[in-house]
């Protein structure tokens, strides 16, 4: 048992997610590094921090780790949904394992992990300004953006882009030709629903990292890893605050 504040990242083997927790584990939390494979062992003992295996794509690894942090008696204080992977290409394929990964994981492992989070905790989504609403085309980014957009039906929503991408028809029906820009306008969505049904008890946000050089981001991005990274831990590192919001660098930006 211990007094620190308690912060789990998933998709912590490198980039943003390793450096968050470096970071976090500077400013005194207690950190599980999560990664998929192995190596995030290696990363998290170099670090000094505890490690637990999890791909959130997969719902056997998120219920075994569920369990395990149960038989430990963990209470999260922070949850960072930062695990993302971004595919080259576009297809059915593409979309399915994008949104399994983006979407659809970051919503399993808070499903999951949600009894375990503390009352006045806070779960975090690490999503990004190509998740802009605007790249959807009207009267789908209506139903995405509105307030009472159900949970069931966001789901639904996000379904029918692989489908459409199957049928041909994605671009009639609204959706941008990205894979990724999708994933992150859903997470988006999900942030906002789950920031109104679980207020005033849990707190929930969207951060941007900017574009940071990281594998995803490419050598040619703005930010250092650092610097991204900083942009998710000021929020992550805060014991009390906003909910349902979209952050970079601390300030609140525009779904
Ligand atoms: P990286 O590609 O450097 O790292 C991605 C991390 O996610 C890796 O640790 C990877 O693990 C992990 N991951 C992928 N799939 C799974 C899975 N199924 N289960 C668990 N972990 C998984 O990306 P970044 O660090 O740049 O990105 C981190 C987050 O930041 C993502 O959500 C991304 O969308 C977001 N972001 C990044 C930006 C950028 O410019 N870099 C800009 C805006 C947002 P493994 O090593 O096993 O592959």
């Amino acid at each position: 048992m211990t007094d620190r504040r308690t912060a789990l990242v998933t998709g912590a083997s490198r980039g943003l997610g390793l450096e968050t927790c470096r970071q976090l584990a500077d400013r005194g939390l207690r950190v599980i590094l999560t990664s998929r494979h192995d190596d995030g062992a290696a990363a998290a003992k170099l670090l000094g921090l505890e490690h637990e295996l999890l791909d959130v794509s997969a719902d056997a690894s998120v219920r075994a780790l569920t369990e395990r942090l149960r038989v430990g008696d963990v209470t999260l204080d922070v949850l960072v949904n930062n695990a993302g992977i971004s595919m080259d290409g576009f297809d059915a394929r593409v979309v399915r394992e994008t949104l399994d990964v983006n979407f659809f994981g970051a919503m399993r492992v808070t499903d999951a992990l949600l009894p375990l989070v503390s009352e006045g905790g806070q779960i975090l989504m690490v999503s990004s300004g190509m998740g802009e609403l605007a790249c959807v085309r009207p009267p789908l980014r209506d139903k995405l953006a509105d307030p009472e957009l159900s949970r069931v039906e966001l789901v639904r929503l996000m379904s029918s882009f692989v489908e459409d991408v199957a049928r041909g028809r994605h671009e009639a029906a609204g959706w941008p030709s990205s894979a990724y820009s999708v994933s992150k306008v859903g997470l988006n969505a999900l942030v906002r629903i789950l920031a109104r049904d679980l207020a005033p008890h849990v707190r929930v946000n969207a951060v941007c990292p900017g574009w940071v050089r990281t594998d995803m981001g490419g050598p040619s991005a703005e930010r250092d890893v650092a610097t991204g990274a900083a942009s998710i831990v000021v929020m992550a590192a805060t014991a009390e605050g906003p909910t349902g919001g979209f952050f970079r660098d601390g300030r609140p930006v525009s779904w």
